[in-house]
């Protein structure tokens, strides 16, 4: 019964983890639509590290993307958000 106990507690906070994870995509998600954050910005526009996980954003895709503010992968995520909201 302790296991059980102690399983259902890890299974809520991982739950808690993955709804505040959401909450931070939808939120970038939000900025981005209210800002085009890209628009008319330079390499210097572009952030070190990802808003929404704070992963380093690699030289390249700074220079890439300027005015980048997110990673590859949460880019990726906030594009299959986007998708799913146009449906
Ligand atoms: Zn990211």
């Amino acid at each position: 019964m302790v296991i059980e106990t102690e399983q259902r507690e890890v299974g809520d906070w991982i739950d808690a983890a993955v709804a505040s994870e959401e909450s931070v995509l939808a939120g970038a998600l939000e900025d981005q639509r209210l800002t085009d954050p890209t628009r008319g910005k330079t390499v210097d526009d572009s952030a070190w590290e990802c808003e929404a996980w704070g992963d380093p954003i690699p030289q390249e895709r700074r220079e890439a993307v300027p005015g980048v503010r997110c990673c590859t992968s949460c880019q990726r995520a906030i594009e299959v958000t986007e998708r799913q909201h146009r449906r």
